[in-house]
């Protein structure tokens, strides 16, 4: 199998080619394709299978082929657990975006919110982020999710064992309805598969 195969662009094939990558690893060759037809998909998969690559391709696959009428709406919404996963996604979508036209930022707490809500003012297709600062800058009105067509949760598990059910719930609910959902988890408890249940939509199974 090859990232050509599996239906994607060349501006992103070139950026996966600089990254020095030959061939799709398995969570990759599962779960690209679903994406791109437009399925939620639930997805099994621990840090080290390729599974960044694995979302973040085939959705700036979509956001090229219908870009959007809007001046950089937030696109795409990827919710992480922690600041340092955050920002290793973020280095990841802009690798892999660096060839094509969109922005891209991360915004996590723990440091001044300035910045942020100055490159949020610019405007942004890709945004990754952790569930407090996002639900703070939303409420002081630095954030509209109305344009939002993709949601993911990366490593589920761990924000559920660090207690972000509810604010991960304030989210979901300040999403347009239609919307892909995807969601990337190590581990599948009885408290993981009921919030797939509450928001994903008829979802492929994926598993690494
Ligand atoms: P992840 O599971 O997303 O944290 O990725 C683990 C590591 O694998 C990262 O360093 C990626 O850059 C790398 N990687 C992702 N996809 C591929 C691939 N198809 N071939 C080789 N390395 C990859």
């Amino acid at each position: 199998m090859s990232f050509k195969k599996l239906g994607l662009s060349d501006a992103l094939l070139k950026a996966i080619s600089k990254k020095g990558y030959t061939t799709p690893s398995p969570i990759q060759e599962k779960a690209i394709p679903k994406i791109l037809e437009g399925r939620d998909v639930l997805a099994s998969a621990q840090t080290g299978t390729g599974k960044t690559a694995g979302f973040t391709l085939p959705m700036l696959e979509k956001m090229i082929v219908s870009p959007s009428l809007h001046k950089r709406p937030i696109r795409a919404l990827i919710l992480t657990p922690t600041r340092e996963l955050a920002a290793q996604i973020l280095d990841d979508v802009k690798a892999y975006s660096q060839f094509i036209d969109i922005r891209s930022m991360v915004i996590f707490g723990g440091v001044n919110a300035n910045p942020q809500i100055r490159t949020l003012k610019q405007g942004v297709d890709v945004l990754v982020a952790t569930p407090g600062r996002l639900l703070d800058l939303h409420n002081q009105g630095y954030i509209s999710f109305s344009k939002t067509e993709f949601l993911v949760l990366d490593e589920a598990d761990r924000m559920l064992d660090m207690g972000f059910l509810r604010d991960i719930k304030k989210v979901l609910a300040l999403l347009p309805q239609k919307r892909q959902n995807l969601l990337f988890s190590a581990t599948f408890s009885k408290d993981i598969k009921k919030l797939a249940g509450s928001f994903l939509n008829n979802p492929v199974l994926v598993e690494a």
